[in-house]
C-alpha cells in the first residue's frame, strides 16, 4: 500500500481579459464618477453592469443612460470569515457587509461592500450611496463600498 503525500504548492499567477465594449465604457465612466446603464430598447430595463444584449428580448443595447451613485439595499450579509477578494486577490478579513445594491435609475442590482457590518443596522429598503476611492482607476473598487445614508 503506497503512502499518500500531499504537497501545498504556491504560485502567483496573474491575468488579463477583454473586458468588452460595454464594460470598458462603464469603467471609464467610473474613473469620472459617473455610473451608467444600458437599457433596452425593447423592454425599456436598465442593466448595471452594462451588458451588451437584453437577457429579456435578445435585442442588442446601445442606449447609456446615467444612473445615480444612491440606491436602496435589496440584499445584505455580512461576512465573519477572512475570504479572497477577487478584486484585489488580498484576504479580506471579516466581518464585512455584502450587499445588493438597486441604484436609483436601475432595473438590476449591484453586488458590493457595504460600510456597515453590524446584523443589527442593517435592513432591506435602506438607502445607501457609493463611498468614492479617493484616486480613481476606472474599475469596480473605485467605489470603495455603500454607506447607509442616515
Ligand atoms: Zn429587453
Amino acid at each position: 500500500m503506497s503512502e499518500r503525500i500531499s504537497v501545498a504548492i504556491e504560485m502567483a499567477q496573474g491575468w488579463r481579459y477583454s473586458s468588452g465594449d460595454a464594460m470598458a465604457r462603464f469603467s471609464e465612466g467610473l474613473r469620472r464618477k459617473r455610473i451608467e446603464a444600458l437599457q433596452c430598447g425593447g423592454c425599456r430595463r436598465r442593466y448595471l453592469p452594462p451588458r451588451p444584449v437584453c437577457g429579456n428580448c435578445h435585442l442588442p443595447l446601445s442606449d447609456w443612460v446615467p444612473v445615480s451613485d444612491k440606491g436602496t439595499l435589496e440584499a445584505w450579509t455580512v461576512v465573519f470569515l477572512p475570504f479572497l477578494d477577487a478584486r484585489t486577490g488580498e484576504v479580506r478579513d471579516g466581518p464585512y457587509g455584502m450587499g445588493l445594491i438597486r441604484l436609483d435609475g436601475s432595473d438590476a442590482t449591484l453586488n458590493h461592500y457595504l460600510a456597515e457590518n453590524d446584523p443589527a443596522r442593517l435592513a432591506v429598503g435602506m438607502r445607501v450611496r457609493a463611498v468614492w476611492r479617493e484616486e480613481l482607476r476606472g474599475a469596480m473598487d473605485d467605489i470603495l463600498h455603500f454607506e447607509i445614508l442616515p
